[in-house]
């Protein structure tokens, strides 16, 4: 087997550096090198974002939007230069075979998070088209409930401000932890849009989840 990241073999036997690095995959992916090139986001982040940092006060972006009252994103990876070139590849190249470098360390973290509804923003009919596919159900494709988050039509009577709209039936949301699964926090602002059209339409709260921020 080859690493789906630089093409050397993949090591049959494990190094003890690769059993104290991050991998938490039971059938390694990607090589020691390539894995141990990005960097994870450990309990040391900002509470509204997931943004990594020395202290766990609301960090400056945080600040400026001012509390979001029962919505917070937790972040699993930083945006560095290995993480660009990865999502380079796999959303802008199409390569559909690299969302098993991370498929297994998302499906995992969505399952701690212990959400009653689990959904994804969505992405427009010409991104879906021209990729093929939709980056984060890549990673992990929630089922399909009884609610769906949709993008606002320009012939929707009202479209909602801020370009999301939920389809189907709105009372299953009443009183529940919604997990909200995207691929970056980056001005938080659809992240926040969907959460905040959530709360208004009977959500208890939201959490976000992304791959990087
Ligand atoms: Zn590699
Ligand atoms: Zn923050």
């Amino acid at each position: 087997m080859q690493c789906l990241l630089c093409q050397r073999p993949l090591a049959t036997k494990l190094s003890l550096a690769w059993l104290l690095s991050w991998q938490i995959q039971p059938r390694p992916r990607v090589c020691s090198t390539c894995w141990q090139s990005f960097m994870p986001i450990d309990e040391q982040a900002c509470p509204g974002c997931g943004r990594s940092q020395l202290n766990r006060q609301p960090c400056p972006d945080c600040q400026r939007w001012g509390p979001t009252l029962n919505f917070h994103n937790r972040a699993l990876f930083t945006l560095n230069d290995a993480m660009v070139a990865y999502l380079q590849r796999y959303k802008r190249q199409g390569d559909y075979r690299l969302r098993a470098v991370f498929s297994t360390i998302f499906g995992c973290a969505v399952e701690r998070i212990h959400a009653d509804l689990v959904l994804i923003i969505p992405v427009t009919a010409r991104a879906l088209q021209i990729r093929g596919y939709h980056q984060v159900a890549g990673w992990f494709q929630p089922e399909l409930g009884p609610v769906q988050l949709a993008l606002a039509e320009k012939k929707d009577p009202q479209p909602h401000p801020r370009h999301f709209r939920l389809t189907g039936d709105l009372s299953a949301l009443v009183g529940k932890k919604v997990l909200l699964l995207d691929d970056q926090y980056d001005t938080g602002r659809t992240l926040r849009s969907a959460a905040s059209l959530l709360l208004e339409s009977g959500a208890k709260s939201v959490v976000g989840l992304t791959l990087t921020r």
